[in-house]
């Protein structure tokens, strides 16, 4: 398959390398010259440049871009692509882009292959990321098979595991496992950044280990990320810090009346249930 990729930088990058790898012809487009040298340095792609014209000839065509330049990305694409290429996109949130792409493109399919690293950019990309990762594919009622049955191809050459959700349903459940997870991490940092007892405070910096890497470490990344997913999937982000704020006032007021039954109860819960999260 001849398949353009848009937004050469991590994701963009590791699909280019996995797709060549598996002998499919790769074109990359990007905003800076420079990312488009290096990404054809890297053999992420065949050739790049900064021109969607140079996807004309492609069958799929997958925007990688940063979440707020989707839309405008697949409005452009349309103005250069004809009718019977796909177009699909990897953003972690789906409702606010599906149906308004679906509107300015027919063949537009979902898509959310779920693997990442801490790092960003062409430079850190790399052969494999998405082994046996979710691939989740959010076709709308109206969504053409034949469409969605190209994104299939691909998250099969990827070896990814491939959800089909809804994307109402697949914003709602990234919001309890992906967003709600950078909020609550984040405030949990804010409240100790704001103890106001120097002496406890530098001690717990100096005491603070592997506990407390390992919850702070989702809400220590970078903000412009975080303020994406508030402004992308705000309604379930919101629903999923209301129930958690139920939840805390639950803990605290089992604790404030010394309830330690309750407390093993709840807890004895929450072991149980984090095995079929993780
Ligand atoms: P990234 O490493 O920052 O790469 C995005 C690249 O897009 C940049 O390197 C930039 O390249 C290019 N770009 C920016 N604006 C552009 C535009 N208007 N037109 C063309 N290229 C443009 O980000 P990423 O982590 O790959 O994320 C990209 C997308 O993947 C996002 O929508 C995100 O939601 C989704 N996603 C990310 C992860 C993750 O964990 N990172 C996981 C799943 C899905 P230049 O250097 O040319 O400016």
């Amino acid at each position: 398959m001849k398949i353009g990729i848009v937004g050469l930088g991590l994701i963009g990058g590791c699909l280019g390398l996995d797709l060549r790898q598996a002998g499919h012809t790769v074109i990359g487009v990007s905003r800076r010259q420079s990312t488009c040298e290096a990404a054809i340095e890297k053999g992420a792609v065949e050739a790049a440049s900064m021109s969607l014209d140079s996807l004309k000839m492609t069958e799929v065509v997958i925007v990688c871009t940063p979440i707020n330049a989707l839309l405008p990305t697949v409005e452009a694409l349309a103005q250069v692509l004809p009718p019977e290429t796909v177009i699909t996109d990897v953003g972690s949130v789906k409702d606010a882009i599906v149906t308004t792409a679906t509107r300015s493109w027919p063949n537009f399919v979902g898509g959310h292959p779920m693997a990442g690293k801490a790092e960003s950019g062409i430079d850190a990309a790399e052969l494999g990321l998405f082994e046996g990762r979710p691939y989740v594919i959010t076709p709308l009622p109206e969504t053409k098979p034949t469409a969605v049955d190209k994104v299939v191809d691909i998250a099969t050459t990827l070896e990814a595991q491939i959800q089909f959700a809804d994307p109402a349903t697949h914003d709602k459940a990234v919001a309890w496992i992906s967003h709600l997870p950078v909020m609550i991490s984040a405030s949990l940092i804010q409240a100790c950044v704001q103890e106001s007892d120097s002496t406890v405070k530098v001690l717990a910096q100096t005491l603070a280990s592997s506990g407390f890497r390992d919850t702070s470490r989702v809400g220590g990344g970078n903000p412009e990320l975080g303020v994406m997913m508030a402004q992308n999937n705000r309604e379930a982000l919101l629903l999923g810090l209301k129930n958690y704020r139920q939840v805390l006032d639950q803990l605290t007021q089992v604790i404030e009346t010394e309830d330690w039954e309750h407390l093993s109860t709840l807890l004895t819960a929450t072991q149980s249930g984090r095995v079929d999260f993780v």
